[in-house]
């Protein structure tokens, strides 16, 4: 019988997060503050634990897991690798597909890892509440579970459309414990600013980030949380592409190429770059990060300085962007809707050494429901980029007999997101790709550096 799953044990549970700057051919860009000077740790002080900061500007290529966390990854990892016997049938390819499944964490998605790993920290640096912002859910979930596990308060600022498409995802946040609002609020300057603007803004992540940050910032006994964009975060989710290493090991197989869907690059970063070490050392594998053809962050937008957030609180970042004040479509890939992209993940791609491709809405939920109907599993919309893109290169190895091994991150399920299969089913999705003018015009509100 051919070998499906690829199981690692408990004890196999990575000790070390692994960092990609260790392995980059040049050293960060560096993190900008207000005054176009870069920032010293301390700025970040105010909404960060001095231990993530750390993390955030290390150079280290191993940092350790601490032990606690390791104990909390034991309830969901290592997770499941797959061989995807079904789906490879069903197209015809000679090509092998592998996918890790990150859908079996409590939240139902990668994203826990690195928000237990966040609550870890706080708590250790005496901190009580965390605050923070959610698109989809996802990112929600994921930290009032953290914040449950080491008894913290959590509030958390939720996309006003999210909240009322989703009210599953805020039920969950609730059942782990947190206080969820429908962002923008009037409890917030930032969320006050933009309601004055426009009473019936659907809300983004950036102006959710606003919130989350303002709130922060004004509070000694709070701090912030970042489900994604962050080196940190990246870090935290490097144990995905570290598990992936060891589970190819143990079908004596290696990916060609690795796809993973793209909002702030951390799930990508998490599941590819434990590969690039080996890329660094002389090794032929193509990292590929797929994103929404309707917010093209990193095939489309410019590569500069710009906020991380919506109002223009944060510090500037180096990344490839569709301006901070870009409103994304209401697709129904909540978490691949974010205007900029992790730093180290926009360098990368930028010297030309990791890809990157856009998909359109339609094509990736046809693709979601052709991996459901093999390989079983209903993925998340996000997900099911990565698997669009996935099927897209089997289909061309069909053509040309290539048997190249392909491997992605099922990033997470879709059960609070069968709405959106509902609209796909019913006819009503529709592609739009992001107007050529609104990326133009975006370079005209970029902050002015150096
Ligand atoms: C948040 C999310 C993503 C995208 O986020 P990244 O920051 O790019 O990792 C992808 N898939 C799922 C299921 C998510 O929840």
């Amino acid at each position: 019988m051919a070998q499906t799953k690829i199981l690692l044990d408990e004890n196999e549970i990575p000790t070390h997060w692994y960092n990609v700057v260790a392995d980059m051919p040049n050293a960060p860009a560096a993190v900008l503050g207000p005054d176009g000077k870069p920032i010293t740790p301390d700025a970040l002080a105010a909404i960060f634990p001095m231990s993530l900061i750390e993390q955030e500007v290390s150079a280290e290529r191993w940092i350790p897991i601490p032990d606690k966390v390791r104990e909390i990854y034991q309830l969901w990892r290592p997770s499941p690798m797959f061989r995807a016997h079904r789906l490879e049938q069903m197209l015809g390819t000679p090509a092998k597909i592998y996918y890790k499944y990150e859908g079996v964490s409590p939240a139902g998605s990668h994203k826990p890892n690195s928000a237990i790993a966040q609550a870890y920290y706080n708590k250790e640096a005496g901190i009580r509440r965390l605050v923070t912002e959610t698109g989809a859910g996802q990112w929600g979930s994921s930290l009032a579970l953290a914040g449950q596990m080491f008894d913290m308060e959590v509030r958390i600022y939720m996309v006003k459309v999210s909240y009322e498409q989703k009210p599953f995802r805020r039920s969950m946040m609730q059942t782990w414990g947190a206080e969820v609002f429908a962002s923008p609020t009037n409890m917030t300057n930032a969320g006050r600013s933009v309601l004055e603007k426009d009473p019936t803004n659907p809300g983004s992540l950036g102006s959710a980030s606003s919130e989350a940050v303002e709130e922060a910032a004004s509070r000694a006994d709070t701090n912030s949380a970042l489900g994604s964009v962050l080196n940190h975060v990246i870090l935290h989710q490097s144990v995905i592409g570290l598990e992936a290493t060891k589970q190819f090991e143990k079908v004596g197989d290696y990916p060609d190429m690795i796809f993973a869907p793209c909002g702030g690059g951390s799930n990508f970063g998490g599941a590819a770059f434990p590969f690039f070490a080996d890329k660094a050392a002389g090794k032929n594998v193509r990292l590929v990060a797929v994103e929404p053809s309707s917010c093209p962050t990193l095939t489309r937008g410019h590569y500069a300085y710009d906020f991380g957030d919506s109002v223009g609180m944060t510090p500037l970042l180096k990344m490839y962007t569709l301006g901070h004040d870009f409103m994304p479509p209401s697709i129904h890939a909540g978490g691949l809707r974010y205007h900029g992209d992790n730093a180290l993940v926009s360098q990368l791609y930028n010297e030309g050494l990791i890809e990157a491709v856009a998909v359109p809405q339609v094509a990736t939920f046809e693709a979601g429901v052709q991996f459901a109907r093999t390989e079983g599993i209903i993925p998340a919309p996000e997900s099911c980029h990565a698997i669009r893109a996935c099927i897209d290169e089997a289909l061309r190895c069909k053509e040309s007999g290539e048997a190249k091994t392909l491997f992605f991150n099922l990033s997470g399920h879709g059960h609070f997101d069968m709405a959106s299969y509902d609209k796909y089913f019913a006819g009503e999705l529709e592609d739009y790709a992001y107007p050529e003018e609104a990326i133009r015009q975006a370079l005209d509100h970029l902050p002015k550096v150096g």
